[in-house]
């Protein structure tokens, strides 16, 4: 990506000097954290069951970045603009403000309104104080453990969180939880794919106005992005995991999936044509 030089965000939120103390008895739901960690973009109601209402004691101090996460928190900064401006426009051409979201960088865990969260949980939205959440260590495991490389794979990964953001802006998240909360275990799965690839098509929608806008593209970042949708489909993840797959059980969609609608977004750059909940073909 053509990154460097640009402006970033000042809705960056860095917490990363915040460390959390552990005040006694059983630990942080970690086993329910590490279960879920294969997933980034924790869908609001996973990341509810795998948070502690309130966090441990905590303190805070200076944190020193390496020149490597100096780099990445840029970087995330610039992405981070880039997404401002492309929704900004599209919800301006729609007779509405667009409301920033700020991007919490923390390190390790973090507390935010949906709860007290670890690393493990990957990047999440949480609806309820409309923020971001990121640990940059992610990228380390999106490269290495997923076999996703690159910026534009990482860019990805916030443009699927604002995507969450749109939803809940637009009254489709709450409109989704309600239905889910009336919902079968299977049938509420299939509501929270919907929702997560209609995140995937929102983030092809940003790559769309970033691409076309204001050429941050170079040769190869879509094939970047399109292989960090892969590499994180609900089949590839369970297949790695235990060894076969439960479409049933998904709830972020297979990797053909996400790959499709992704793509949509990023050739279209119409949220018309991101209607996930409006079609039988996923
Ligand atoms: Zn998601």
């Amino acid at each position: 990506m053509r990154w460097r030089g640009r402006q970033g965000s000042s809705n960056i939120e860095d917490r990363r000097g915040v460390r959390f103390g552990r005040a006694g008895g059983i630990g942080i739901g970690t086993i329910v954290l590490a279960l879920i960690a294969i997933y980034f973009g924790q869908d609001p109601s996973v990341v509810l069951q795998g948070v502690q209402p309130s966090a441990p004691t905590s303190q805070e101090g200076p944190y020193q970045e390496t020149p490597e996460e100096a780099q990445q928190r840029e970087f995330v900064g610039v992405v981070l603009a880039d997404t401002e401006e492309t929704w900004g426009q599209i919800f301006s051409q729609a007779g509405r403000t667009y409301e920033q979201p700020k991007l919490v960088l923390f390190s390790g865990a973090v507390e935010s309104a949906c709860g007290f969260a670890e690393a493990a949980v990957g990047p999440f939205y949480c609806p309820g104080d409309h923020k971001v959440y990121i640990d940059l260590s992610f990228y380390q495991e999106l490269q290495n453990r997923f076999g996703a490389p690159g910026d534009f794979a990482q860019a990805y990964v916030v443009a699927h969180e604002i995507g969450h953001h749109v939803q809940t802006l637009l009254g489709i998240s709450e409109r989704n939880m309600a239905a889910r909360q009336q919902a079968g275990e299977a049938e509420a799965n299939a509501l929270s794919v919907r929702q997560e690839l209609q995140a995937d098509c929102f983030a092809g929608i940003w790559a769309h106005n970033a691409d076309r806008s204001r050429q941050l593209l170079e040769q190869g970042d879509i094939e970047e992005g399109l292989n960090a949708a892969a590499a994180i489909g609900d089949d590839r993840l369970q297949k790695q995991a235990r060894g076969y797959v439960a479409p049933e059980s998904f709830t972020h969609g297979s990797s053909e999936q996400r790959v499709r609608w992704f793509k949509r977004g990023y050739e279209t750059g119409s949220v018309q044509a991101c209607d996930t909940f409006g079609t039988n073909q996923l």
